[in-house]
């Protein structure tokens, strides 16, 4: 049997693994950390609107908001992250790798990532950017 990868080379088996895995520590840590007296304070203090959730599924939730930003964070301590694409944008080092032409000042750049693998994103025309998943699309 092949196992079927994603595009980032993956198999959905390991991915869906790793999510259970963070799943289970987000639940853990949630369990963990209704019995924390501030928490629950200010959790009360807080009240939901027709309360139906539980405190550890609101601390859960709390987590996983805490969690996806310090993934943006990881990501764009990568990548380069904002300032250095805003920094691109107005200062262009090099062209369009796509086309080869330098970038105008009324052309609009985006950042396009061949994979999120920790390489640093390519500054690419949007026309560009668009034919080039075009053609990645249809071969
Ligand atoms: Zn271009």
């Amino acid at each position: 049997m092949t196992i079927k990868r994603t595009s980032d080379g993956l198999s959905s088996e390991q991915y869906q693994d790793l999510t259970e895995k963070v799943k289970c520590l987000l639940l853990e840590e949630s369990n963990i950390l209704k019995s924390d007296d501030d928490l629950e304070n200010f959790l009360k203090e807080q009240p939901v609107p027709n309360n139906q959730l539980l405190d550890n599924e609101r601390i859960y939730y709390l987590l996983l908001n805490r969690l996806k930003n310090w993934v943006a964070r990881e990501q764009a301590k990568q990548d380069g992250g904002s300032s250095w694409k805003r920094n691109f944008k107005k200062n262009p080092t090099i062209p369009c790798i796509y086309c080869g032409e330098w970038f105008d000042d009324e052309e609009e750049i985006v950042f396009h990532h061949e994979l999120r693998d920790g390489r640093k994103p390519i500054p690419m025309h949007k026309e560009c950017h668009d034919e080039h998943h075009r053609k990645k699309k249809n071969s």
